[in-house]
């Protein structure tokens, strides 16, 4: 897309390599910020520089976290004992959105993909392993429907069926092959509270 000036001409393009954003969403963000009061755009900018600067991950859970240890592990409120594994922290922010879940969690950073080479090394599997103690009662598998997060679902659960920690998996109603993200909060909340014993 080709605009009458050079810098917006870069920030379309800066924008365009954003996920879900093609040309015309791209040109159309230039165009409102060029005309958008410089407050406005500075807090958009500063915001932008913070995450960029400051944002890490959790030590304990994986998480994005400003701190060592996210706000939800450092938080003495929640439970424990129940640990949520889940492939992306997207996909953790869409539990945390129904609000019915008060354990922990546990973001692995992917699935398992032979074709994409992503092994158990790849994925924080071992970082798992060693949260489980005596003190967990759950472990909680909401990795996606796709054949990647069913075999890391079953992969998971073998390790740590000798532990005697219950490993359940979300039941259906998560869409097969569906992203957990895109699944509204009422299937989600189903899909929760009808998770079973694998
Ligand atoms: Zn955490």
């Amino acid at each position: 897309m080709i605009s009458s000036s050079e810098s917006l001409q870069n920030l379309i393009r800066e924008l365009s390599g954003l996920p879900g954003i093609g040309n015309k969403s791209a040109a159309r963000l230039a165009y409102y910020l060029a005309d958008a009061p410089k407050e406005k755009v500075k807090l958009l900018v500063d915001s932008i520089n913070k995450v960029s600067k400051n944002i890490k991950r959790c030590k304990v859970c994986f998480t994005f976290s400003d701190d060592d240890v996210c706000g939800i592990c450092s938080d003495d409120r929640r439970d424990k004992t129940k640990i949520m594994v889940v492939e992306n922290e997207r996909d953790m922010l869409a539990y945390e959105n129904i609000g019915e879940y008060k354990g922990v969690y546990h973001v692995l950073g992917g699935a398992l993909s032979p074709l994409l080479g992503i092994g158990p090394n790849e994925l924080k599997i071992k970082e798992l392993m060693a949260r489980l103690s005596d003190n967990i009662d759950e472990v909680i598998i909401a990795t996606n429907s796709s054949i990647e997060g069913e075999t890391t679902a079953t992969y998971i659960a073998k390790l740590i069926k000798p532990l005697n920690i219950k490993v359940t998996r979300i039941a259906s109603g998560v869409p097969v092959g569906g992203d957990i993200e895109n699944v509204d909060d009422v299937t989600l909340m189903r899909a929760y509270n009808g998770r079973q014993m694998i």
